[in-house]
């Protein structure tokens, strides 16, 4: 972690100036920010540089487990209204740069953005997890595997019956089969209800485009599938609805 202060050339260590052209708040001096990163980046190998921005683009399951194979990643954390847009234009000179944002609503520092894009990747670096298995398992299907453009249903636990509420008996069956089908069951179910947009997606046959690790998602709906979705509003694309 770098204080981008200890690039602040003034009396004050100011990182920030009005804007041009007018308007609330304050922006991002270019100075300190050149600085920062003429003096970060040379420090290891080759790096991306990333930037968190509500206006960047989305930041999905599929980007966090490209960038867990990147060898280096450094994260520009912004404040006010943002840094002065040379500073992204100048950095694209010298290195690969993605201004990444964490969703729909405006926090009021990078800082917490990064937090975020940090777990979500680590979690995908070999060893972090336990079982490498669970990533793939994930919901938006981390690790390209079956759940790609699903968001994964209800977990359960010990003990069997807690305060008069019993586990799903297909879960202690041991037909392991049967918990794949019904757990799928599920995350269709609360796909449908919950993510309308990747339901539709989905049903409309582009699943693992945006949201999944894997290039081009799972081998597609089978007719259970498709009846579940049928079910909750969305009809497979191609089907006859009337069926
Ligand atoms: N005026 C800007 C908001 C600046 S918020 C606008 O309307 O787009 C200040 C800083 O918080 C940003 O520079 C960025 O680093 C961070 N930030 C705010 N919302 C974010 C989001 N949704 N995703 C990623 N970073 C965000």
């Amino acid at each position: 972690m770098h204080d981008l202060r200890n690039w602040a050339s003034d009396a004050h260590h100011s990182v920030d100036d009005a804007p041009y052209g007018g308007g609330p708040g304050m922006v991002m001096k270019p100075g300190p920010w050149g600085e920062a990163l003429d003096a970060v980046v040379p420090l290891a190998g080759p790096a991306r540089l990333v930037v968190p921005s509500p206006s960047g683009l989305p930041f999905t399951q599929r980007m966090a487990a490209r960038y867990a194979g990147e060898p280096r990643l450094i994260f520009a954390c912004g404040r006010y209204e943002g840094i002065d847009a040379r500073v992204v234009e100048d950095a694209r000179g010298r290195m690969p740069v993605d201004e990444v944002s964490i969703g729909d609503y405006v926090l009021a520092g990078g800082e917490p953005a990064v937090l975020v894009m940090t777990e979500a990747i680590s979690r995908l670096l070999p060893g972090v997890m336990g079982n490498a298995q669970s990533a793939a398992d994930d919901s938006f299907g981390g690790g390209g595997g079956p759940m790609a453009g699903l968001i994964e249903g209800p977990v359960y636990t010990r003990p069997r019956v807690w305060r008069g509420r019993a586990v799903p008996p297909v879960l202690l069956s041991g037909d392991h089969a049967a918990i794949a089908r019904w757990r799928r069951d599920c995350a269709l179910r609360v796909t449908a209800a919950n993510r309308p947009d990747l339901a539709a997606r989905l049903a409309a046959g582009r699943i693992g485009v945006a949201d999944s690790a894997a290039p081009s998602g799972p081998a597609g709906l089978d007719a259970r599938d498709r009846q579940l979705l049928l079910e909750a509003g969305f009809p497979v694309s191609g089907e006859d609805v009337a069926h």
